[in-house]
């Protein structure tokens, strides 16, 4: 099992100088994504930009652990690693924090992890309107009404498990070109007071071309929806949550 280390990270764990193991294959294809190395790899790229086995990845965070304040599962879509909740034990006994990055497509998995192994923190994405997901299903899948609607009940799920915990939470959502007040309006309902995360959409590395022609978004932009967040009674900013472009 072969991940991507970034060893050393000041924005992707908040307040904390992290270490963040991201790992391959998503269930999504975000056309915008900036991750193509991750959705599209295997995992098969060990030595080459970062990319080491998950035990040497491992291996550099225990020898670290007295400088590092926490430890950033991301991806891709971390949730599909079928050990996750070993690897979160793992690094506790280590003596660090988790926080766990995912797109809430994994229901099922979430709420195992917060029975068994509980992340000190979980940052949701929420991207669209629930009813919009089934635009972000893999080309090959035959996305009909059924799972479109599943998908959006993945999302309102995922985000439920989260309102309920008692884990620290964040809500993150990038200021797209095709998403507006209607989105935010339809995704204030899976949100609770928790931070509300906003940041610019960039083009250039985007999975989708036809993405990297769209004009990048301005802070006017992610004010804009900020602002309808705040109406809406959200504890909404704009800013920098880390990643690779969720
Ligand atoms: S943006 Fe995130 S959820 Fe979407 S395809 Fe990329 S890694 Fe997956």
């Amino acid at each position: 099992m072969n991940v991507l280390l970034r060893k050393t990270s000041l924005v992707d764990y908040p307040e904390k100088i992290a270490s963040v193991i991201f790992f391959a294959a998503c269930n999504l294809r975000c056309p915008w994504c900036h991750n193509r190395e991750l959705v599209l790899s295997c995992g098969e790229e060990v030595g080459r930009g970062g990319w080491v086995s998950l035990d040497q990845a491992l291996a550099h965070i225990r020898k670290r652990r007295s400088m590092l304040g926490g430890v950033v599962l991301s991806g891709g879509e971390p949730t599909l690693y079928t050990k996750l909740t070993e690897l979160i034990v793992s690094i506790k006994d280590f003596g660090l924090p988790v926080k766990l990055d995912t797109n809430g497509m994994n229901p099922s998995v979430l709420e195992t992890l917060l029975r068994k192994a509980p992340p000190d923190y979980i940052a949701l994405d929420l991207k669209l309107a629930p009813d919009r997901y089934a635009e972000l299903f893999p080309p090959s899948h035959t996305a009909g009404a059924a799972s479109a609607e599943q998908v959006g009940l993945a999302l309102k799920q995922s985000a439920a498990l989260i309102r309920d915990s008692v884990l620290t939470h964040e809500f993150r959502t990038l200021a797209l070109p095709n998403v507006d007040e209607t989105d935010i309006d339809a995704l204030a309902p899976l949100v609770d007071e928790a931070l509300w995360s906003f940041r610019a959409f960039s083009s250039g590395n985007c999975l989708d071309p036809i993405w990297n022609t769209f004009a990048d978004s301005s802070m006017a932009d992610v004010n804009k929806l900020v602002k309808r967040a705040r109406e809406l009674g959200k504890n909404a900013v704009g800013g920098n949550f880390g990643g690779e472009g969720n």
